[in-house]
């Protein structure tokens, strides 16, 4: 594919001195991340959640939804495969794959680099879809504007109350497949309630991402 450029994590390591925490070495790369972006005017939103929660779908249909307004590229990172992003690809918008190896979250530094293979006077608004985990992404800043956290019905009735770090750290929670709560005997508005428990401020929007259901108050939600 024309558009799909790839960065694999084993070849972008940072010298980490003796001593040296990994999470607060992430932070201020993350802060980097962060000043680029914003002196650039790129809008950069991190997508968090487990594998099949919706991530891909959902930022397919923002896609869908925003590329008239603003020029998008989307960073995917995933351990070895390039599926999802040949699926975002297939919108004429800019994907960079992050494979990550062994690693089961993006951090900091491996979105600088793929920052590098992008022109950043040429985005406005990039999607960053993190590996599939809901757990130590929270961990890892980006330097991203705002961080959305997906859950879907399918995942069972505790996804919110047993992932607590990935939605105190996020601004807007996704409860997706709102479809199959019923199939599923799942209540979204327990769901929405578990997420306001740990973060009384939360956007929480409930879609459906595979029919589009939700994704304008999505669009609303993320101020877009
Ligand atoms: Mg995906
Ligand atoms: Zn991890």
């Amino acid at each position: 594919m024309a558009n799909l450029k790839k960065v694999k994590a084993e070849e972008e390591t940072v010298e980490i001195e003796p001593g040296m925490n990994i999470l607060k070495v992430n932070e201020k790369l993350a802060l980097k991340n962060r000043e680029l972006l914003r002196k650039h005017n790129v809008k950069a939103i991190d997508v968090m959640g487990s594998i099949g929660a919706g991530k891909t779908s959902l930022i397919e249909k923002l896609v869908q939804a925003l590329k008239k307004k603003y020029r998008i590229a989307v960073f995917k990172g995933d351990l070895t495969t390039t599926i999802d992003a040949e699926r975002i690809g297939r919108y004429g918008v800019e994907v960079v794959a992050i494979n990550t190896g062994r690693e089961c979250h993006l951090d900091a530094n491996m979105v600088a680099k793929a920052v590098e293979r992008i022109n950043l006077e040429e985005v406005d608004l990039l999607f960053i879809e993190n590996v599939g985990n809901l757990i130590c992404p929270a961990e890892f800043p980006l330097g991203t504007e705002k961080r959305v956290v997906v859950v879907s019905v399918t995942e069972g009735p505790y996804m919110v109350v047993k992932h607590p770090y990935s939605f105190m750290d996020a601004d807007v929670a996704v409860i997706n497949k709102k479809d199959l709560a019923s199939v599923m005997k799942v209540d979204t508005n327990k769901l929405c309630i578990d997420v306001k428990e740990i973060k009384p401020d939360m956007k929480i929007v409930v879609t459906n991402a595979l029919n589009g259901e939700g994704v304008e108050e999505l669009v609303d939600a993320l101020e877009l």
